[in-house]
Parts: structure tokens; sequence; C-alpha cells
């Protein structure tokens, strides 16, 4: 059947700008890293996609070695951008990164301009797109001069394989330093990209302020704790939860006691406040206006219906953050 977006798609999203440029994000951005690869449900994922842009979300974010295996999310990224929205590429930013591990040899990890620029040429075929919007190196490089691998963003983004330059899990000095380098090569950094959620501070140490300083806008990933800030694990690992399926990246032994009392308390917070726990841990970081968007993942079409409703409310009282500080502590 034809997919026809919904024509009140733009109706309820907020978009922000990110950093000092002229490029607006959906305040919430889907990225494709888990359920989009070889090894998931076509039509689970199609509908994904569909549910997200049908609800204004325009950003969606990928990297070389989403999959499993590394590639197929944006090769079935790139079938569903073909089949369902050929007419919608202007409506969309469309992301992707290089910087872990992506085939053998000297060439295919880490931060060297050869790495760089056949990956991107990889990605762009994978996706059957003539350019991304954002690219990104994905994580810093301890051998390789900041100035080749920035070099090479600058290359790709006036070769017109990428609109704009991003990095990711940068720590702050690091992301100034690479900040600068863009900036003097002509190419501005768009955007940072580091995880952060209420269990993972470590940006309000200094990258935040870096970033605002310099204009760039920050889009955190793994918002959600990859699912533990939700009422998921509530009661015990539930079989269709990404700790079950799949087990690297988030494992049995995160699911602590400590941590399920933590989350317990925080879902107490969430209910006052009219939220599930998912909402109210999307707004608690979007209610800094440093924030460009915020990066979520989605198993089910209606997990991103339910996460949306964050922006209903990102407001806090000074109460409700001093009772979810001493949560945390
Ligand atoms: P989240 O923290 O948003 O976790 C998403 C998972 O949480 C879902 O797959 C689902 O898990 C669960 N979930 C989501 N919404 C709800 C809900 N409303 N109620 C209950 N459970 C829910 O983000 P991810 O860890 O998936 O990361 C998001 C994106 O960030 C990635 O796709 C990628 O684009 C980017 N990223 C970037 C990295 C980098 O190094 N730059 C590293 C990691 C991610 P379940 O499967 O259990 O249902």
């Amino acid at each position: 059947m034809t997919y026809l977006p919904s024509p009140d798609r733009y109706k309820n999203m907020r978009y922000r700008r990110c950093g000092k440029s002229g490029l607006k994000l959906p305040a919430v951005s889907l990225g494709l890293w888990h359920n989009f690869g070889g090894v998931d449900v076509a039509e689970n994922f199609r509908k994904i996609l569909h549910t997200a842009f049908d609800s204004g979300i325009t950003h969606f974010d990928l990297a070389n070695n989403y999959g499993p295996p590394p590639g197929s999310a944006e090769t079935n990224f790139g079938q569903i951008l073909h089949e369902d929205f050929r007419g919608y590429r202007d409506e969309m930013i469309i992301s992707s990164k290089a910087g872990y591990t992506m085939w053998d040899g000297p060439y295919g990890d880490w931060g060297s301009k050869k790495y760089l620029v056949s990956s991107l040429d990889q990605s762009l075929k994978r996706m059957r797109l003539e350019y991304v919007d954002i690219f990104y190196h994905h994580r810093p490089d301890p051998e390789t001069p900041l100035e080749e691998t920035m070099g090479a963003l600058d290359l790709i983004v006036r070769q017109g394989k990428a609109l704009y330059a991003g990095i990711s899990n940068y720590p702050a000095d690091k992301a100034d330093e690479a900040i600068s380098i863009l900036k003097k090569l002509g190419t501005p950094c768009l955007i940072h990209q580091p995880k952060y959620s209420m269990f993972e501070r470590w940006v309000e140490g200094g990258l935040l302020d870096v970033l605002e300083k310099d204009g760039v806008g920050c889009i955190p990933f793994s918002p959600l704790a990859q699912g533990l800030l939700t009422n998921k694990y509530l009661h015990g690992i539930p079989e269709d939860s990404r700790v079950a399926k799949s087990g690297v990246f988030l494992q049995k032994s995160h699911v602590t006691d400590e941590r399920i009392s933590q989350i317990s308390k925080l879902n107490d917070i969430a209910v006052k406040r009219g939220q599930t726990l998912a909402q109210m841990a999307l707004a608690w970081i979007l209610k800094d206006q440093r924030i460009t968007s915020v990066l979520i993942g989605a198993s089910k079409p209606e997990q991103i219906t339910d996460s949306l409703k964050c922006l209903d409310n990102t407001e806090f009282s000074e109460e409700e953050l001093t009772q979810i500080e001493s949560i945390l502590k």
C-alpha cells in the first residue's frame, strides 16, 4: 500500500534552532542504531518510520555500522526512503557517521581522511542518496591529528556529500579544539552528539558550556538510557526488551536492584506530573535550551507516540528538580 504522510505532521512538533546555525531540528529525533538492521522485522521498522514522520520527526540519525550486520540499517533505510519517502527528501534531515570499526584493515576505523571519505561514499550508496545532511566523526581518534579528521569533514562538505559537519563523543576540550579548527577551515561545526540522560551526566561538566559559547547545537543520544528510563523494567526484564533481545550494549547486569529502586522513585514523580517516565526523562533534558533535540530509539511505533508526549510539559518546579537530584545522587 502506498504510504501517504499525514497532512497534520507539522502541527504538534516543536523545532529548535541548532546552535547558531540556520538549521532547525525537531525537539525529538529518531535514531536507527537498534531495530532497523538485517535481523529486524521490516514491517515493524517501516511502521516506526511512518509514525515518526507523521508526527513531525524530520530528523533520522544513522551511522555506517548500525545493524546488525553493520551497514544493514542504512540499506534498509535507503530502501524505505526509495519506496515510501521518495517525494519527501527535502523535508528530511538524514545523518550518518564514521569513527568505529567498519571494515578490515587500517582504513576501516578511527579518524583518517581515507576512512571518513570512503565510509561516507559507502553510506551514500547504501542509502541511495546523493548527500547526507549531517556527517559526523563518531568518536575522537587519539592517533590521527585532529586537523586531518576535521579537514576530512570540511572536504566532504565542500564536495557536497554532506551539508553540515558534526562530532560525537568528543570530551569538552577536544570538542573545543575541533570546533575551532572547523571554524578556521570555513565549515562551522553544526552539532555535537554526546550520551546524556538522567543517568549519564558528564556533559554538564563543561561540554554544554563549550557548545553554547561556540554556538554549536547538542543532540543527546540514549536519553532514555536505552530503555532503563521508562516503565519497561519496573517489574523485571520483559522478553521484548533490549536487554533480553540483544543484551550487548544494555545487559542484565545493568538492571540492578539499586537502579530499579531509582527508576521506581522517578516513575512516581512522573506519575504525579501526569507523564510516563519516558516522557519525564525526555522533558528533563529538553528543559535546557542548549539542547537542540533528544535522539530517541524505538522498537515499536507506540513508543514514539508515547515519548513524543514529553513535549506537553517540559517545565519542572524547583521541588521536582530537587527530588529528582536526590534520587539520582
Ligand atoms: P533511547 O535511550 O531512547 O533508548 C531506546 C529504547 O528504549 C527503545 O529501543 C526501547 O527499548 C525503549 N523505549 C523507547 N521509548 C520507550 C517508551 N516510550 N516506553 C518504553 N520503552 C521505550 O536511545 P537509544 O539507545 O536507542 O539511542 C538512540 C539513538 O542515538 C540511536 O539510534 C543512535 O541514532 C544514537 N546513538 C548514537 C551513539 C553515538 O555514539 N553517537 C551511540 C548510541 C546511540 P526496547 O527495545 O527495550 O523496547
